[in-house]
Parts: C-alpha cells; sequence; structure tokens
C-alpha cells in the first residue's frame, strides 16, 4: 500500500485520448517516407557509449550533460540513444549496407532520451522522425532531404514554418574561423561562464549553443560569421542547395549563426522553426554529415539527415489535428441481460469481430438500464441486446442508437441485419 507511485518529471503517458493523433501521425510518415524511397531502420534503445562520444563529440551539450548513462553487470558503459544519426550510422557500418548500393537512404521513427531541464515542449523521453541518406555528396540531395523535411512538417503544421539554413563549411577549412573566433572571445573569457570558457578553449563553435544570454550577446556583437569563412567549393554547393529550393518553392532564410549543437556537421545545417512554440522553437534540425561514416570507423563516404520532434509537431498540430482525426466510432455494444445469454454473447462477439465491425461485450453484469445507458456512453451505433428470450429464440434483439428503432432478428441474419444499418447503401432515387 502507500502512496501511489508517479512518474519522474520529463517524462509523459500519453492517453487514449491522444493516442490515435500518434498514430496518425505515423502512418503518414511511413507513408511520405515510402514516395521518397526511404526504408525504416530501427536500432537498439542503447549502445556503447563510446559510440556518442565519438560520433556526437564530447563538447556538445548532449554528450557533456544530457546522457543517460550506466554501467552494466558486466562493467560496459552504455547510453539510452540521446540521438539516432551515430546509432543509424553504426548499424549501416556494421551491416555493411555500403556494399549493397552506392546509396541508401534510411528512415526512423524512434524513442530518445536526454537528460535535459524539463519545460515545454522538451522532455527527458521524446520521439522523433528522420532520415539518413548516406552515399551522395552533391546539393540536390541536401535539396531533396530538405523539401522532405518540409514537406513533412507541413502537412501536421501546414503555415508559419521558416527554414533556417547555412552552411558551415568544411572541416579542414575551420581552422582559421576558429582561431578568429578565439581571438575575439579571449578578452571575454573572464566573463564567460565555466562551460563556456572550457568550450572557448576547447571548440569554441559550441558557443553558439550556449544557453547564457550573455554569451549570445557576446557572440551577436563580435562573432565572425562561419558563412563568410567557407572555401569557394562549399559555397558553390550552399549556393546550389539555395537555387535547388528555390525551385521547389521551399520558403527558407539564410541564417548565418545557425551552426546546430552536434559536432558532425559539414556544410549545409538546417532547421525548421514554428512561430507558436516560443522559446523552444524548431521543429525539426538537420545537415550534412560528410565524415561521421569514416569517423565511426566506416568508408569515407558522405551523408546527410534531418530529426524532427513528434511532441513538438504535436504540441503545434495537435488541436487542428484532433478536428480532422476521428476515431473510429464504436459499431456494437452487446447488451447481456441473463445468465443464459453470456456464453452465447461471448460467441456472437467473435462472430461480429471476425466479420469485421468492431464489438463491446457487456462484462460487468450491470441492469438492462445501465447497459443501455452505457451504450449510449460508448457512443455505440448500435445495441446488440440478448436477453433469456432472445436465447430461447435464437435471436438477438438490435436497437439503433441514432433513432432507437429495435428489430428482433434471427441469430444468423445478425451480421447481415447490421450491415443494411451500419453501412447502408445509398439511394440512387434522385
Ligand atoms: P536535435 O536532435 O537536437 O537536432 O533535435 C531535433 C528535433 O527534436 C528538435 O527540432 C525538436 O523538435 C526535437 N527535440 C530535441 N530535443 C527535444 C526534447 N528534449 N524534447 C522534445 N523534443 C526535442
Amino acid at each position: 500500500m502507500g502512496e501511489p507511485v508517479k512518474r519522474i518529471r520529463g517524462v509523459r503517458d500519453i492517453l487514449p485520448e491522444e493516442t490515435h493523433l500518434w498514430r496518425f501521425m505515423e502512418w503518414i510518415v511511413h507513408a511520405v517516407m515510402s514516395t521518397y524511397g526511404y526504408q525504416e531502420i530501427r536500432t537498439p534503445a542503447f549502445e556503447p557509449t563510446e559510440l556518442f562520444v565519438r560520433g556526437v563529440g564530447l563538447e556538445t551539450d548532449i554528450v557533456h550533460k544530457e546522457m543517460y548513462t550506466f554501467t552494466d553487470k558486466g562493467g560496459k558503459s552504455l547510453t539510452l540513444k540521446p540521438e539516432l544519426t551515430a546509432p543509424v550510422v553504426r548499424a549501416y557500418i556494421q551491416n555493411h549496407l555500403d556494399r549493397e548500393a552506392p546509396i541508401t537512404r534510411l528512415y526512423y521513427l524512434d524513442e530518445l532520451y536526454r537528460q535535459e531541464r524539463p519545460q515545454k515542449g522538451r522532455l527527458r523521453q521524446f520521439n522523433q522522425f528522420g532520415v539518413e541518406a548516406i552515399g551522395s555528396p552533391h546539393p540536390e540531395q541536401d535539396v531533396e532531404i530538405i523539401a522532405l523535411a518540409y514537406d513533412l512538417c507541413s502537412l501536421f503544421v501546414p503555415q508559419g514554418l521558416t527554414v533556417r539554413l547555412n552552411s558551415i563549411g568544411s572541416p579542414e577549412q575551420r581552422g582559421e574561423y576558429l582561431k578568429q573566433l578565439r581571438e575575439v572571445f579571449q578578452p571575454y573569457a573572464a566573463d564567460l561562464d565555466q562551460l563556456d570558457r572550457q568550450r572557448l578553449k576547447n571548440n569554441p563553435l559550441r558557443l553558439f549553443d550556449s544557453k547564457n544570454p550573455e554569451t549570445q550577446a557576446l557572440l551577436e556583437q563580435h562573432a565572425p560569421l562561419i558563412s563568410d569563412h567557407i572555401s569557394s567549393e562549399d559555397r558553390q554547393h550552399y549556393e546550389e542547395v539555395q537555387a535547388g529550393l528555390k525551385a521547389l518553392e521551399v520558403p527558407f532564410e539564410h541564417d548565418p549563426r545557425q551552426v546546430r549543437g552536434l559536432d558532425y556537421y559539414t556544410r549545409t545545417t538546417f532547421e525548421i522553426t514554428s512561430g507558436k512554440l516560443g522559446a523552444q522553437d524548431a521543429l525539426c534540425g538537420g545537415g550534412r554529415y560528410d565524415n561521421l561514416v569514416q569517423q565511426l570507423g566506416g568508408p569515407d563516404i558522405p551523408a546527410i539527415g534531418f530529426a524532427a520532434g513528434v511532441e513538438r509537431l504535436l504540441l503545434v498540430a495537435g488541436e487542428s489535428l484532433k478536428e480532422k482525426v476521428t476515431l473510429r466510432k464504436l459499431d456494437v455494444y452487446l447488451a447481456v441481460l441473463a445468465e443464459e445469454a453470456r456464453a452465447p454473447a461471448l460467441v456472437r462477439a467473435q462472430e461480429l469481430r471476425a466479420a469485421g465491425y468492431t464489438v463491446i461485450l457487456e462484462t460487468l453484469r450491470r441492469s438492462a438500464k445501465a447497459q443501455l445507458r452505457e451504450a449510449n456512453r460508448s457512443e455505440a451505433r448500435a445495441a446488440v441486446i440478448m436477453g433469456e428470450e432472445e436465447v430461447k429464440k435464437g435471436t438477438c434483439t438490435v436497437k439503433r442508437m441514432d433513432n432507437g428503432e429495435q428489430e428482433e432478428v434471427a441469430v444468423d441474419q445478425l451480421a447481415t441485419h447490421l450491415d443494411g444499418i451500419l453501412h447502408p447503401v445509398p439511394s440512387t432515387d434522385k
């Protein structure tokens, strides 16, 4: 006994009033992904911690402070997946998918875990759908990925979306930029908080991820822009990405301060934001990661992907989705009014289900009045009533819940009769 156990902060129960919206969203995601030729991949809930340290980067917020890491009984350090790109790339390498085709298009719909400070739109266990296209370095691949992300997000949130686009160039060219960034920030080092000081020392690009408003103000005033420091090849690539998006009429804005909070990005980065979300305004984020496959021990193959947050999309789309997506109504409430009817009612319920009807059978042995009230409450389209008389005669009473009409029908006519009520053939009379 004692107090009931409560769920921890930052996780959610998704109740039946909402699960049908999730299923609708999942169904759309699977359908749209397949129209783009992407195939689903599922990876384990946990991975060796090393995968994320090597893949995502030690200085990132995710690895530095948000991972759920534990040691198993064999002394191995494991981590609940805090993002999906590193696991998908690990699976791609381990299963030699590169040997099967020169390009691999994968998508996922999965749950992840980050020990963040919970707030609206920021959870500790949440869901993402996303894609990884592994194989092509060319801008049209970037355009396809961004268009797919935009397409999917717009299906749920048709208005107010912005694609924020940037190019952070290649790491080989980044040295000069990072040197300048460090020089500009050095005079302010003493004013930075400890984490940002550490970022300045080890990986100054990560200063852009800072949640400290003073650091953000300094960046705004002093930081050189990374997109001004990329090579001419990277610039050409970026221009082609922009031209492709224009051709597809995907609206975008160049956002020179957007670097995304993970170390593996190269060239194109992007986010899709919604004005309706407040501080946590990103619905989707992605970019190119041309070195990650090799960095994780695989072949030298370029790639690009994105991930979108299911909870945030539902937060923005929730009310309008609720209006659009209705639950299938219950067809039949099967009321059982006598002891003799219990066994035959179980059989009738199974027969009707096998014929494709949704059926709820009374199992509380309530009074006739209470059962009919329940049929009403459950919004069943018909009540099938079985009492002593009906069992004797081999019949059931069928009550239409829309107009209250009642009719007694033979058991072997039940499905046909219900069909007539529930799926009436439209009249051809004018
Ligand atoms: P990221 O993997 O951080 O690039 O995030 C991609 C998307 O996942 C974001 O744009 C959000 O929609 C969603 N997301 C990220 N972190 C959280 C979180 N803690 N809670 C809910 N959604 C999140």
